[in-house]
Parts: C-alpha cells; structure tokens; sequence
C-alpha cells in the first residue's frame, strides 16, 4: 500500500499574511489507500485546520499536501465531506440533498439530466444502506438528528468519491445513536472501500473505526503518535466493551492528557 493521503511537513498559520495564530507546525501524517484513520487531539489542536488542507480548501505556508500521488493546489474533488452539523437544505427533499454533490461534480454533473433515473436509483440504494429506505422524499425537518445524519453520510458517498473526510460527524448525537452509526460506517467503509479521515473527540470511536489512529499534539499542532488497531473486521459494537478495547483508549487518553500538560 502508497500513502493516498501525505501531509509533508507543514506549517500553517492563520491572520493577515500567515503571522497570528500558529495552527499546526511541523505536520506529517501519511494514510494509505483504503485505510481508515481517525485524528485525535486535545481541542484547538488543529485537527478542523488538517481537513482543511487536506481537502485542498486552504493551503500551507510551508510543506505540502498530496491527494492520489497529486499535489493538492485547490478543492478536491474526489473527496467527500460530513461535519458535525448535517447542514441538509431545508426546501429539498430527503433524496435531493443526498443528489447534491451530483449537481456540482464532474463527470456526474454532465451525465445528471439523462441518467437521473439512475442517479436516483443509486441515492436511494445508499439511503437504504443506513437504514433509511423510504424516507427520501421527507424533509430534513420531518428526520430525527440521528436520520439527518445518515442521510449526511449518504450525501458525502453520492459522488462515490475516494476519499472521505468526517469531522465530528456523530458529535451531536446520543450515544445509542451514535453507535449505530458506527456500525453503519463501519459497514460502508467495508462494502466501498474509500480512504477515510475521521477528526473526533471520542476515543471510543476512533478505536472502534480506525486502523490507525494519529495522536496530535496542542497547538501548534504535529503528529506525535501513530497508534495501530489491529482489532480484525468485522468488529462488533460488543468489543468496545471488552478490557483490551479500553486499554488502548485508556492509553490514547494517557498521550491526550500528556500532549495538553506541555502545552
Ligand atoms: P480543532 O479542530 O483541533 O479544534 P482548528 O483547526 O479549528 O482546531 O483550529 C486550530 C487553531 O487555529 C485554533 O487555535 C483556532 O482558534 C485557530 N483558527 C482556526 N481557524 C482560524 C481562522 N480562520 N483564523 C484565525 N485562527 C483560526
């Protein structure tokens, strides 16, 4: 496996001419095509900053950033996003926010007027993936926090893009729901295969999801640990209760709280 995603030595700040607020420093962090990463941190570390750049929507001072062995100089296109707020438009349907990215992206753009049928049949296939068959054409409104989140993620995968980008995508929800989720992204990620970058609070969840797990430092942000799970997939929502699951949150929290006392 190659890096699909490398972040080489960057520095980035924020404020006129880059010189007020030292966002990260130092940045290196390789993820291979197909792996799931998830990004931890103590908060203001820097993490919302690495997706920024990875998706190609800002762009460093110093170091570089490729996407698919290309340097990144402007918004990448075969990525997908989800953020912590689903965002959904309130005036389109169910179906029609998850069309969305169809509407904007190339080559689907194009092709969107004569294979709508097609395209159509695709959002709704996705939408009952996460369980939500049948409620395509209800608003975003008539949908539960946890609904509007799935059809969230489903929005982020139309475009079937390579690369998917989550930042805090389950931060809002109970914990219940939020489990569900997991399971519903482990099980695309699974069937779909993109590389994934997921920025989250929650130890649990970057355990659970991901094959590796990048530890940053505060502000201004680098890698300092690089963790392995080596858990074998399927993973249940059960093994999150299990004493060698808590070991290694327990250990992610220990570098937390670690990276936070040098601060
Ligand atoms: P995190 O996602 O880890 O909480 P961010 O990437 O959002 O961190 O922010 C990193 C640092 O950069 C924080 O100190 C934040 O206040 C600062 N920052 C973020 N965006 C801007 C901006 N547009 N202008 C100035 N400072 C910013």
């Amino acid at each position: 496996m190659t890096g699909f995603v490398e972040l080489n030595d960057i520095r980035l700040a924020y404020g006129p001419g880059g010189d007020s607020t030292l966002a990260l420093d130092g940045l290196s962090m390789t993820v291979k095509k197909g792996e799931f990463a998830a990004v931890v941190g103590p908060s203001g570390c820097g993490k919302s900053t690495l997706m920024k750049l990875a998706t190609g929507l800002i762009r460093p001072q110093v170091g570089t950033v490729e996407v698919a062995s290309k340097e990144v100089d402007g918004p990448v296109s075969m990525a997908g996003m989800a953020f912590q707020n689903p965002s959904m438009l309130p005036w389109r349907t169910t179906l029609k926010n998850v069309m969305l990215p169809l509407e904007i992206v190339q080559p689907h753009r194009r092709r969107l007027s004569r294979e709508r049928a097609a395209y159509e049949a695709l959002a709704e296939d996705l939408l009952s993936v996460v369980g939500l068959k049948g409620f395509g054409d209800k608003f975003p409104w008539q949908l539960s926090g946890g609904m509007q989140q799935r059809a969230n993620l489903c929005r982020a995968l139309v475009h079937d893009p390579e690369l998917l980008m989550l930042d805090e995508p389950f931060g809002a929800l109970d914990a219940f729901t939020r489990e569900e989720l997991w399971q519903v992204m482990r099980d695309l990620h699974a069937e779909k295969g993109f590389t994934t970058i997921l920025v989250t609070h929650d130890l649990r969840e970057a355990v659970f999801l991901a094959d590796r797990v990048f530890v940053m430092s505060a502000r201004p942000g680098r890698i300092i640990v690089e963790r392995e799970i080596s858990f074998p997939r399927p993973r249940p929502i059960d093994l999150t209760y299990e004493a060698k699951f808590n070991d290694i949150v327990h250990e992610l929290r220990a570098h937390i709280a670690d990276a936070r006392a040098a601060a």
